[in-house]
């Protein structure tokens, strides 16, 4: 287990900055996802945590060393990508092996802990077996247990779920989670997936054009979200986003079509200033004395849990998320409530208006 300490990191591609002076510190053990919209520079960094990319300026810290200059292979770090491939002429175990067969580990100790990392991966029975007599799950595995017998410092997964289908991501996902409890070793996770996100992280680092947005664990990137992109990019359906005005005298945001929402702490705006109110879709509640009105366009039943679609007075478009199966059918007109806890308020620069 180590500490990673990115201290003031830029990289540069000739004059374009794919990093702009990145400061993240990840403690001994954590699990820290970064995401990210495509190109924001999540792999970069990651990239350059492994030494598979040079650091234009300031340093990587793995275990309080300084590593700009470290060869990845003397980093004692693994890194699991999306494509994993494997050695297909080699068995389960010589996969797993081969690291330590180029360190010159002794055959004994190396079959031990091959031994050892294929009993935490559920892979005893399958070390004889070729890859092409494996399944996506289990050669998903062996890749991880090619990382795990070098019992690194350090993890690092660039996207390794992405090729695989839903159910065996869900799989995956679950057995990453696992390995991270058992083994406590600190793991540095790049995806664009945010479920895998919200559910693998114990802290999330949001990536936005090579800038640092916010870190922080999840359920308080979910719940306090510090700007409209944090806010946006977090949470599936995303948070509604309505532009508004502040009226009587701050104790209220006002909405395009004229409707109030009545606000759990006043705004530090004059009247009439302009905010952003963003509702979380689980915070719009369908209630005859709600405050706002519209209309269903469209109703997505996904089991336990109902999307409804609707359009505001005004047309702005709304998706509301409702436990069950609500009565409600295309071209309804309805009311709508909004629970304070998923109210959040944003100034006309995107910024958090705090409570
Ligand atoms: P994705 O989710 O699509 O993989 P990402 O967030 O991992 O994206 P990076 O691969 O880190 O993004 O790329 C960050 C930016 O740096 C992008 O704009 C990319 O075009 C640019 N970039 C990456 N590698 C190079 C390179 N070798 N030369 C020039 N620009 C590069």
């Amino acid at each position: 287990m180590a500490p990673v300490f990115l201290k003031s990191i830029t990289k540069a591609y000739g004059a374009f900055e794919a990093i702009h002076d990145i400061d993240l510190e990840i403690e001994d053990g954590a699990f820290v996802v970064l995401v990210g919209p495509s190109g924001c520079g999540k792999s970069t960094l990651l990239r350059m945590i492994a030494g598979l990319e040079t650091i234009s300026r300031g340093e990587v810290l793995i275990d309080g060393e300084v590593m700009n200059d470290v060869p990845p292979k003397h980093r004692d770090i693994a890194m699991v990508f999306q494509n994993y491939a494997l050695y297909p002429h080699m068995t389960v175990a010589e996969n797993m092996g081969f690291a330590l067969r180029l360190a010159k580990v002794p055959a004994a100790e190396a079959a031990e802990k091959i031994r050892t990392s294929a009993a935490v991966l559920g892979l005893t029975d399958l070390l004889d077996r070729y890859p092409r007599q494996l399944s996506g799950g289990q050669r998903q595995r062996v890749a991880m247990g090619r990382a795990i017998v070098r019992n690194p410092k350090v993890f690092l997964f660039d996207e390794p779920l992405s090729n695989l289908d839903a159910a065996l991501r869900m799989q995956m996902r679950v057995e990453i989670a696992e390995l991270h409890q058992k083994l406590g070793t600190t793991m540095i996770y790049v995806t664009h997936d945010q479920v895998e996100a919200m559910t693998l992280a114990t802290k999330i680092a949001v990536v936005n054009k090579g800038r640092l947005e916010q870190v922080a664990s999840p359920v308080r990137l979910y719940e306090r979200p510090q700007n409209l992109f944090v806010a946006r990019f977090i949470g599936s359906p995303q948070m509604n986003i309505l532009p508004a005005r502040a009226a009587d005298g701050g104790g209220a945001a006002r909405l395009l079509d004229g409707s109030r929402i009545a606000l759990p702490w006043p705004l530090p705006l004059g009247e009439d200033g302009e905010l952003s109110v963003g509702i979380r879709p689980e915070a719009l509640l369908i209630a005859d004395d709600g405050a706002l009105g519209g209309r269903v366009t469209l109703a997505e039943h996904l089991g336990g849990l109902t999307l409804v679609h609707i359009a505001l007075t005004d047309g702005a478009p709304v998706v509301l998320q409702a436990v069950g199966a609500p009565t409600v059918a295309v071209g309804d007109l309805v009311r709508l409530r909004v629970d304070p806890a998923g109210l959040h308020l944003f100034d006309p620069d995107g910024r958090r208006i705090a409570k």
